[in-house]
């Protein structure tokens, strides 16, 4: 029984063949995938790759990298529309956040991050986050928001130990990439292993981020247990008994409990 929170679907790397993919993870043992929606204007494609498979849940939301604009009218409707039309499938409000590695106004990627918030709120749904290079403003807004928001995830976790203490402290759960094989990844290992066990699940971020030693190849579902497998040498854990609390905490994110 395993979760793989985090597959990219619509990536031009994946869209041809998402029910190949589907199948050799189902092979590899994984049984609740999560297809991700970083363009708000594309849930359609998103919505219908997925749609088939009742295993398969989906999220709605804009990604930081393609905040350049933010219509807050229009966020407002696609919102509306499709939370309500893809009632059945869409259980978490993102991907959102914020990323000033990249080149998009931190002014708009807040902006589009705040609605992203009080749309979470407004629909009693968790929130899935990107973090990076911007740790201390998305833990100010998350702290101003903390009473209001059900359950929030920090997928592709990076920080370091302060800001796994100060995310631990707001109740959120983390996801863990392939980035822990990773070599030059000592110091994030050593955060890793600090994470409570209640509070974590895996992802492969599919197509990016696949582990070693298939670093730099497309990543898909059907490569998770690697990142597991790693995860459980990293802390002496056994593989079965890890996986099946990942895919338990998973549920609880999704089901709105800390
Ligand atoms: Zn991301």
């Amino acid at each position: 029984m395993l979760t793989d929170a985090h597959v990219n679907f619509s990536h031009k790397d994946l869209i041809n063949s998402v029910d190949q993919i589907i199948k050799e993870g189902r092979e590899e043992g994984i049984s609740k995938f999560l297809a991700v929606n970083s363009n708000l204007y594309d849930i359609e494609t998103d919505y219908n790759l997925v749609k088939n498979y009742d295993f398969v849940d989906l999220t709605i939301g804009h990604h930081p990298y393609l905040c350049n604009e933010v219509d807050e009218d229009s966020f407002k409707a696609l919102f509306e529309k499709h939370i309500n039309g893809y009632k059945d499938k869409i259980k978490i409000i993102g991907e959102t956040g914020l990323d000033f590695s990249y080149d998009v106004k931190p002014i708009n990627q807040i902006k589009s991050f705040k609605l992203h918030i009080e749309t979470a709120i407004k629909n009693e749904l968790p929130l899935l986050i990107h973090v990076r290079d911007a740790f201390e403003e998305t833990y100010k807004i998350i702290n101003e928001y903390k009473s209001e928001l059900k359950t929030v995830l920090i997928h592709c976790f990076t920080g370091d130990d302060n800001y796994a203490e100060k995310f631990i402290n707001l109740d959120c759960y983390f996801s863990i990439t392939g980035i822990i094989t990773f070599k030059n990844a000592e110091k994030l290992r050593r955060t890793i292993r600090k994470l409570p066990k209640n509070k974590i699940f895996f992802e492969t971020d599919a197509p990016y981020l696949a582990p070693v030693p298939m670093r730099g190849e497309i990543n898909k579902p059907s490569l998770l247990r690697h990142i597991i497998e790693y995860y459980c040498k990293l802390t002496e854990k056994d593989f079965d008994n890890i996986a099946n609390i990942a895919s338990k905490n998973y549920e609880r994110f999704i089901s709105c409990q800390t």
